[in-house]
């Protein structure tokens, strides 16, 4: 039986800690010293440790943890994770903790951004997405097209309903306030909003979150929704275009305050 925990980790990073028994994978160590203290406190050994994209709030713990444990560490072949590692790309499987993890090739946020998918980890699919796919959101554009990135997160909205979206960041709150600028009159997507308010009021993460719920509340995840696609055409003025509504979104939440 797995057990996934959501480590928060520098400002608003979490590092997820998968465990298996005495056995366990870190993803996106940003920084070694919580995922060391949880090994610790847990008597865990550290197997792999997944990186989703180059950027150092994933990457800037991961020597101190390969040092300190041993674990092998995956990330995406075509970006400067700290060596050694093993490249991965789409379509590549990570064995670790005795289960299969899928990548799933995500470009946008970096050009060779991953993420990794576990379709039987015991209970529900599980979705380690980084910085790609946040809940109510998602990454900004640092290297990728928007149609790029509109392509990645259909890639990953297209997983089971039942998948647990592990986010690398906690930025719920101020996507869905965003979300509700975009869709006022989403009644999920207002219930969710207060869902997640009682969460982090008392301290506790919103994630993982689950897809179903994303597909149903996340504006990125639904542009090509008449009302989605009004309201940024509306705003924007942008061309009747999925690409051009996508990335007129995506600018409009770059502005929002
Ligand atoms: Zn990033
Ligand atoms: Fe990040």
């Amino acid at each position: 039986m797995v057990e996934l925990v959501a480590l928060p980790a520098l400002g608003d990073n979490y590092i997820w800690l998968l465990q298996d028994g005495a056995q366990a994978l870190a993803v996106d160590p940003g920084e070694a010293a919580p995922a060391l203290h949880a090994l610790r406190a847990r008597s865990l050994v550290l197997t792999s440790i997944l990186v989703t994209h180059h950027h150092a709030d994933h990457t800037g713990g991961v020597a101190q943890l390969r040092a300190a444990t041993g674990a092998q560490v995956f990330g995406p072949a075509t970006e400067p994770v700290p060596q050694p590692f093993t490249g991965v790309a789409g379509g590549s499987t990570v064995r670790a903790l005795g289960l299969s993890l899928q990548v799933i090739g995500v470009p946008g946020h970096t050009a060779g951004h991953v993420a990794y998918f576990c379709p039987d980890a015991g209970g529900s699919p599980l979705l380690f997405c980084g910085d790609t796919l946040f809940s109510g959101g998602c990454g900004r554009l640092f290297e990728g097209t928007p149609a790029q990135m509109l392509a990645s997160l259909d890639r990953l909205a297209a997983l089971p309903d039942n998948t647990q979206v592990c986010c690398a960041h906690e930025y719920t709150l101020a996507n869905l306030r965003f979300a509700r600028a975009v869709e006022p009159d989403n009644p999920t997507l207002l219930a969710y909003e207060q869902h997640c308010a009682a969460l982090r009021a008392q301290g506790l993460p919103t994630l993982p979150a689950r897809l179903e719920t994303e597909r149903a509340i996340n504006p990125f995840l639904r542009t090509r929704q008449p009302a989605v696609a009004q309201a940024v055409r509306a705003h924007s003025g942008c061309p009747d275009d999925e690409v051009a509504v996508f990335a007129a979104l995506r600018q409009w939440k770059n502005e929002f305050r």
